[in-house]
């Protein structure tokens, strides 16, 4: 496998046609076969003195008891978190028990794992300003290198903008041996990027969104890299499994270019982060968040080509928007995380009738540009079919996902942000409850 050169982008202005200029400050990024081996190496140019390294039951044994003996040989000082949980959760709780238990002046974090490992490492590093190494156990998600960390506070699903790791570390030889539902999950991760790169575009031409094509070219090549592999997953090529953490890690850098997750998360992720909550609130952990996000995907291209069909008919939606009745039916949808979401739309007023009625003329002038992206779009049953070539699940039922949790995610996932894209678009023009009957009639059973 070609070891990429990560350094161009990396640590140096990037200016560009967006009038942004672009800077990922992460000093290393190896992703190679052995790649661990060479922690030791790395360690002896900086001059850390009390490292904490963090890893949860499963990454110790896979990662954690290595990165002991190589710290142990090279005479590092460094104390040990393992998370005992089975199946950590990133709120509040994992979050003070981290700081309770991190050593007093340390210096650097280096966390062994992926998905909350990640988050929770990566969030404590910035508020505490400590250094951050990630040592990935899986290519799971594309929190590597982005700048985000979602974490569910007060109840609520929330990205928060943190720092980035100084050192991503991918050892083939660790990843490739990952279970497979997890790479399968980074790829789901990557393929919701057709779904997200739309709303984001559509964004752009209705609200004056800020966006960047260099950016997106490069999230394109993520995708690139994810969908080449994805016919060798199964079998645990290690150089599919390579390009699936390389698109994973540019898929972050693309985050942190501009700062926060919007060139990677839309409306496939806001579905997935609807079924997250309801799964927590259920008491159940649910499936790993690229497995929903991949799904997510699945739903999302499904509306958006029932979209392009409807297309020519698009009107304003014609009720006005009753507040009093959708508080009601924002504390049924959303639970104990509804005073977090009512107050949002209180801030950003995003469903009011004049925000509504200026981004329908915005929609109808755009029409055809929009028709054309929609058109450049892969088809539902295409991804849903690269998901099953990875033994991934497809459809919402297969992870649990019930009728009214279907229903509720694609009338309510959009009142998790501000963020315009395809279910506020949906909810502008009055296709938004048609659109959750098909859902529910299309996605409703396993096939
Ligand atoms: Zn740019
Ligand atoms: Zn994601």
């Amino acid at each position: 496998m070609k070891i990429k050169d990560w350094q161009e982008y990396l640590n140096r202005e990037i200016p560009c046609s967006c009038s942004k200029e672009h800077r990922c400050d992460i000093d290393e990024i190896l992703i190679e076969a052995g790649a661990l081996k060479k922690l030791p190496g790395i360690l002896s140019r900086y001059n850390y003195q009390n490292i904490c390294v963090v890893s949860d039951i499963h990454t110790e044994q896979v990662a954690g008891k290595t990165v002991s003996a190589l710290l142990n040989e090279n005479g590092y000082q460094y104390t040990k978190v393992v998370f005992p949980e089975d199946e950590l959760i990133p709120d509040e709780r994992i979050l003070g028990s981290l700081l309770v238990d991190l050593p007093q002046n340390c210096d650097l974090i280096l966390a062994v794992g992926s998905g909350t490992i990640n988050d929770l490492c990566k969030f404590i590093s910035y508020k505490l300003n400590i250094d951050y190494f990630i040592l990935a156990t899986a290519p799971s998600m594309d929190g590597f290198a982005s700048n985000v960390a979602p974490l569910i506070v007060k109840n609520l699903k929330t990205t928060y903008e943190v720092g980035k790791p100084k050192v991503i570390i991918g050892d083939l030889e660790i990843l490739k041996e990952a279970p497979i539902s997890m790479i399968a999950a980074g790829a789901g991760d990557i393929l919701g990027k057709y779904v997200c790169l739309t709303d984001w575009k559509l964004a752009h031409l209705v609200t004056g969104e800020y966006y960047c094509e260099y950016v997106e070219s490069l999230i394109r090549s993520s995708i690139e890299a994810v969908v080449s592999a994805i016919p060798r997953v199964k079998e645990r090529d290690e150089e599919a499994i390579g390009s699936i953490m390389e698109g994973l890690v540019l898929s972050g850098i693309a985050m942190s270019y501009v700062g926060n997750s919007r060139p990677a998360s839309g409306s496939e992720h806001h579905l997935s982060h609807y079924w997250e909550m309801m799964s927590l609130f259920g008491g159940s952990h649910g499936a790993l968040h690229g497995t929903k996000v991949g799904i997510g995907t699945v739903l999302g291209l499904r509306m958006y080509e029932k979209l392009g069909e409807k297309l020519d008919n698009l009107k304003e939606k014609s009720a006005s928007f009753h507040r009093d009745a959708w508080d009601q039916l924002i504390r049924e949808a959303y639970r104990q995380a509804a005073p977090q979401v009512i107050l949002l739309e209180n801030q950003v007023h995003k469903n009011a009738d004049d925000a509504v009625h200026s981004r329908v003329n915005e929609l109808e002038k755009h029409k055809e540009e929009i028709r054309k992206m929609i058109a450049a779009l892969p088809k539902a049953d295409e991804i849903a079919g690269m998901l099953k070539e990875m033994d991934a699940p497809f459809q919402p039922a297969q992870i649990g996902v019930d009728h009214k949790t279907l229903k509720n995610s694609v009338l309510y996932a959009k009142e998790l942000r501000n963020r315009f894209g395809l279910l506020q678009f949906l909810f502008d023009t009055g296709e938004l409850e048609e659109m959750s009957e098909l859902a529910v009639r299309e996605f409703s059973c396993q096939n």
